[in-house]
This record gives C-alpha cells, sequence and structure tokens, in this order.
C-alpha cells in the first residue's frame, strides 16, 4: 500500500532551504523510481510538502495549530534548543498521525540535541543535526549548517542531511541487517561510504557529502537494495 510522507518546516526556514529541502526528497525517490517507470504514475512514496503550516482557528485554542507549535512545545530555554526526543513523540502522538497514518521529515532552524533534556545539561557543548524514529519521524536543523563558508557548501551539505535523514523514515538500514553497520540509539547506521554514514558534526557531514558526491547515486549498493525493497512493499500491484 502507498505511503505519504510530510515535508514541514519552522517559521525561519528560508525559502532557498526549503528549495534544497523538497529538491532533495523529489530527486531521492524519483531516482528510484526509474528502475520501474509505472512507479512515476503510481509512486509508492508520495510526498506532501505541508512546510510551514499553521491552521488560524487553531491558534490560541490548544496544541497542534501549526509546525511552529511543536517547536515551541519542545524548545528547551535553557538550553537554547529544541530537545528532538520531546519533539519526534510529539510527532508520533499528533492527531494528523493517528487520522491518516504517514511518515513525518521536518527542517528546523533552531539548534537541535537527540539526547533527552536531564542529559543534555551535562553535555551544553552537544548538538545535534538531526534525529529520527527510524521508519517514523525524523527531524534536522539547519541550525550549524548556515555556519558553513559559501552557499554550494550548505547545499551539499543540506541535501546529504536531508538525504540521510529520508533513509531513516523508511528505515533504511533494515534492523535486520548486521554487516558493516552501526547502532546509535534507536538508529542504525551504514558504514560503507554511504548517505547512511552517521555525521556527528557539520565538518564531518560536508566531508561524507563530499566523498559520497563523487557517485551519481549516493546510498551504497546494500542500502540501494534495501530502499528498493521498501517501494515494492508500498507499491501496491507494482511487483
Ligand atoms: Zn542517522
Ligand atoms: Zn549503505
Amino acid at each position: 500500500m502507498a505511503i505519504s510522507i510530510s515535508l514541514t518546516w519552522s517559521e525561519g526556514i528560508t525559502d532557498w532551504e526549503a528549495d534544497v529541502f523538497t529538491r532533495t526528497v523529489h530527486e531521492t525517490l524519483h531516482w528510484l523510481y526509474f528502475r520501474r517507470l509505472d512507479a512515476f504514475f503510481d509512486p509508492p512514496i508520495r510526498v506532501q510538502v505541508f512546510g510551514n503550516w499553521i491552521i488560524p482557528a487553531m491558534v490560541g485554542q490548544g496544541p497542534y495549530w501549526g509546525s511552529q507549535w511543536y517547536v515551541d512545545a519542545s524548545y528547551d530555554h535553557e538550553l537554547g534548543c529544541v530537545i528532538a526526543p520531546s519533539y519526534l513523540e510529539l510527532v508520533r502522538n499528533e492527531p494528523w498521525q493517528r487520522m491518516t497514518p504517514h511518515l513525518d521529515l521536518a527542517l528546523l532552524e533552531e539548534d537541535l540535541t537527540d539526547f533527552p533534556a536531564p542529559l543534555a545539561r551535562h553535555r551544553p557543548d552537544y548538538y545535534s543535526l538531526g534525529a529520527s524514529f527510524p521508519g517514523q519521524a525524523a527531524v534536522m536543523s539547519v541550525s550549524r549548517l548556515r555556519a558553513l563558508e559559501d552557499d554550494e557548501e550548505q547545499r551539499l551539505a543540506l541535501a546529504r542531511l536531508v538525504r540521510h535523514h529520508l533513509g531513516h523514515v523508511l528505515a533504511i538500514p533494515p534492523f535486520e541487517r548486521q554487516d558493516r553497520t552501526l547502532r546509535r540509539g534507536l538508529e542504525l547506521h551504514c558504514t560503507n561510504c554511504c548517505t547512511m554514514r552517521h555525521a556527528e558534526t557539520v565538518e564531518q557531514l560536508l566531508a561524507y557529502a563530499r566523498a559520497e558526491a563523487r557517485e551519481p547515486w549516493r546510498f551504497c549498493p546494500t542500502c540501494t537494495e534495501a530502499l528498493h525493497t521498501v517501494m515494492i512493499l508500498h507499491g501496491g500491484n507494482w511487483n
């Protein structure tokens, strides 16, 4: 059965960042569909761009009034960042998820930590570029990427971040995979020269993005095979 993926972003995301975000998701999925042209007409993964959405009638009436609500509700003022596990928990429990089960990918301008708040207080210098509940939702931040020198570096790094977390929401690499993987909390990473390698810092993210850019397709063969399996799983009569 086809599944949809919702793309949302917070108030401060620029048009340029939103464009890199949505374009990278479309390009990655389209590349996978090249093997099966019928997927262009009946895509197994439907992209729904909600962007920085707001429901004016719900503002001031309670939770879930817009994409910024999730940010405000999971923001830690003492640390000056969004607590990613709290953010992802809100996404997972939102009423829209119960109405229509879907995958979520969000981009924020606020800084991010993937530690729970009590732990994060012990590591105030630590930051996270993105975090996920594999197979469900992921949240990413442009905060550290904006410090990069030029537009080309920023574009390369942001696209790599988006591609990586798209992989996580599609549950790549699959949990049963044993070889050349590295577990990190809930996330499983690939250790090949691959988009699914974990990048700890902006510098590492950019270095990986550059190394992977030598190939036109930036997932390793094992992860690519797993992505095709996901496509077939959601493809309905697409097999
Ligand atoms: Zn990861
Ligand atoms: Zn891989």
